[in-house]
């Protein structure tokens, strides 16, 4: 059997591996590359493959960075089977329709065809099927898929294919344990091979108590000043666990009553979503639920679906906090509470998620003093502020205990592959897999091939 890196080697984004044998030809995810451009113009090479011959997808979550190629697989011939978890083919149905949008919007300005179109993702759509947690996938041969929680975002995996001979697993994402509504990340058992990811493997995070206290206190501030608080966010998860948090600190009194708006049509219908599969959340959010908190919904909070509900958010007199999209600022209304408030000392700009190199995010959370949005010139004078602890990502002690858990009865995986990184966080990852776990690791780089 052999592995091939086509994405996320020595990148964050654009995660697709292909496995086959004689037999069987399956991919695990197929993402979008994003940097500097939304669809960073990679995405419109052809595929290192030929998508006719591909007999299986397995999706370890819904992120863009790990399924916004698959429309394009659809158009250039893929017909096989689509596995996700349930709730990730939910998720998957809100968020390609908008990232089509973006990618349609991004190739009208740059003057030249979008990567997939509408028919392409409604037959794309056809192919998935829902399956559940633990759930094993029988594809003949002896040859069996099974999904693990991943802990990540809602329906994230790890992808567990077992071979007659040897099993591989795939981390998907590992998340940040622990969350406030998510399960933490399976341990995996077994292992022959391991492909993790390491977008954080050269850095450690605020704890979890510190990163609550720190955005209570960066909430007061700003406050204090009778500032805007904007926070980019990722629609998925990140909007949900922010809420759920704010949720708590209005019920608690911890913050002073201001208004708060969702400024995100994407964040609000993945909200929905996370409501509708409230069954894959961790304990205490589920006890919460059944004790009658609408843990998404408190006095003071607004979603503002439509442009002219947006637009009003404009007339509500600071101070008031904006979660809005994107979670990187490359595009959506953030943009817009940006050009107003960056220039604003009062203000705060907050990170609470991973900031890709080349993203307007980056650039401000770097420190520049001039950004260009929307063609216009703006200066950077508010408040620059990072929350770490808010990322969906496990850090480097959390990615090494995950790694290590792969260890035993004496048996250890006979190679490590470290992905879903930047150089630096994929090389530092693969040395200490290697130096402290005593375990072959490698980051491989696009296009590398290794016979399992
Ligand atoms: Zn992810």
């Amino acid at each position: 059997m052999k592995i091939f890196f086509y994405g996320g080697a020595r990148s964050v984004t654009g995660a697709n591996y292909l496995l086959e044998n004689e037999s069987i030809k399956m991919l695990i995810d197929c993402g979008l590359n994003q940097g500097t451009k939304y669809a960073e113009d990679l995405n419109y090479q052809p595929f290192n493959y030929n998508p006719e011959e591909i007999d299986y997808v397995f999706v370890t979550h819904s992120h863009i960075d790990h399924i916004g190629r698959l429309p394009k697989l659809f158009k250039d011939g893929f017909g096989g089977k689509i596995y996700t978890t349930v709730a990730t083919r939910d998720l998957m149905a809100v968020a390609l329709p908008d990232n089509m949008k973006q990618i349609q919007q991004e190739a009208k300005e740059n003057g030249h065809p979008p990567l997939f179109e509408q028919k392409d993702l409604d037959g794309l759509m056809s192919l998935v099927q829902g399956i559940n947690y633990y759930e094993p996938i029988d594809l003949g041969d002896g040859v069996k898929v099974i999904f693990h929680d991943a802990g990540h975002i809602l329906g994230s995996a790890i992808i567990e294919v077992q071979w007659p001979d040897k099993k591989i697993f795939f981390s998907g994402d590992l998340g940040n344990s622990p969350t406030p509504l998510l399960r933490p990340s399976d341990t995996i058992s077994g292992a022959d091979y391991v492909v993790v990811e390491s977008a954080y493997g050269d850095r450690v995070h605020e704890a979890r108590a510190e990163r609550k206290e720190k955005l209570i206190s960066v909430i007061e501030n700003t406050i204090g000043r009778e500032g805007v608080l904007m926070i980019p966010s990722f629609a998925i998860e990140r909007t949900q666990e922010l809420l759920f948090e704010l949720n708590e600190f209005f019920n608690t009194n911890r913050i002073p009553k201001v208004p708060i708006f969702i400024d995100s049509p994407l964040a609000i219908k993945m909200t929905a979503v996370y409501k509708k599969h409230s069954e894959y959340f961790n304990k205490e959010a589920v006890y919460l639920i059944k004790s009658g908190d609408d843990i998404f919904d408190f006095p003071g909070l607004k979603m503002t679906a439509t442009t002219e509900e947006s637009k009003m958010i404009n007339d509500i007199p600071p101070p008031k906090i904006i979660i809005a999209g994107s979670g990187m600022s490359q595009g959506g209304r953030i943009l817009h509470h940006e050009i107003r408030y960056l220039p604003d000392p009062k203000s705060t700009i907050l990170f609470v998620g991973y900031q890709v190199d080349g993203s307007l995010g980056r650039r401000i959370q770097k420190g520049e003093k001039e950004v260009r949005i929307l063609g216009q010139s703006v200066p950077v004078n508010c408040h620059v502020e990072n929350l770490s602890g808010y990322s969906a990502h496990a850090d480097q002690p959390g990615l090494l205990k995950w790694i290590a858990g792969s260890k035993q009865d004496g048996k250890k995986p006979k190679e490590v592959f470290v992905v879903q990184g930047e150089e630096e966080a994929a090389g530092t990852l693969a040395n200490l897999v290697h130096d402290n776990l005593g375990i072959n690791a490698i980051a491989p780089q696009t296009g590398d091939s290794f016979e399992l």
